[in-house]
């Protein structure tokens, strides 16, 4: 289950407010794209969903739990960073492995856990490799799959593409989509790239400033945008 509700959120860094209220369903299984221009407030948000952020104001729930005051580690989350925050010394086997051992598991359960994420993400064959033997693609599969093992009730992802080359972008976007298809788990997923938004997307939240401008999905946004600025953003004829 990933249902995951915010209500009359509020972010301020001091005196400056960056995430006006703010009040946004996600669905269970559902791929919620968060697409706006640089410092629009798209990670702040998705950190204040993880826990890494406090909230100012407002709450979050959880699957129906207030996870408002609870730490990122029990919210059952998993997030997944645009630089690849792998151990280099470390396998394949022992990076997917990592959130496991620090929960206690290990041996035989652990084994099958990391083979199955392996398989999905189609690194069988790279387990005994260390990250700097691995293409950027694979590394960003390794860190997926680092967060797959932890079978969260959502993934989070941070603009997780931004380092890989333009056509490695399109193979990966497929890949990630693919994998929502296959494990069926609520994502949420930011970018500032409208053509990441516009493919993968069931939900895409548009962000200016903090604000929400329009929630809808890819059609609903490109036929009827509600203003200028996600007519211009989402690339719509209007
Ligand atoms: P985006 O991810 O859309 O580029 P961010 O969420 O990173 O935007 O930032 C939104 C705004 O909040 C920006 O103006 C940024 O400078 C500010 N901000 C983010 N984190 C902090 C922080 N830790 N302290 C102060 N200001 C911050
Ligand atoms: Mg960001």
């Amino acid at each position: 289950m990933g249902r995951i509700t915010l209500k009359d959120v509020t972010k301020s860094f001091g005196e400056t407010q960056v995430i006006p209220p703010l009040n946004l369903e996600i669905n269970d299984g559902e791929f919620v794209v968060f697409v706006g221009p640089s410092g629009c407030g798209k990670s702040t948000l998705l950190r204040l969903i993880a826990g890494l952020e406090d909230v100012t104001s407002g709450s979050i729930n959880i699957n129906d739990m207030d996870a408002t005051n609870i730490p990122p580690a029990k919210r059952g989350l998993a997030m997944v960073f645009q630089s690849y925050a792998l151990y280099p010394h470390m396998s394949v086997r022992k990076n997917i492995g990592f959130p496991l051992k620090m929960a206690g598991i290990e041996g035989a359960q652990a084994t099958k856990k990391i083979d199955e994420a392996a398989k999905v993400l189609n690194l069988t064959d790279y387990l005994d490799r260390k990250p700097g033997q691995l293409s950027g693609g694979q590394r960003q599969r390794v860190a997926i799959g680092r967060a797959i093992v932890r079978e969260p009730d959502a993934f989070l992802f941070d603009e997780p593409l931004s380092n890989l080359d333009a056509a490695l972008r399109v193979n990966m976007r497929l890949e990630i989509s693919e994998l929502h298809h296959q494990l069926k788990t609520t994502m949420i997923y930011v970018t500032h790239d409208q053509v990441e938004a516009m493919t993968m997307a069931d939900k895409i939240v548009v962000l200016r400033a903090g604000n929400i401008e329009q929630v809808g999905s890819p059609i609903e946004l490109y036929k009827n945008p509600q203003n200028l600025f996600v007519a211009g953003f989402i690339g719509s004829p209007k």
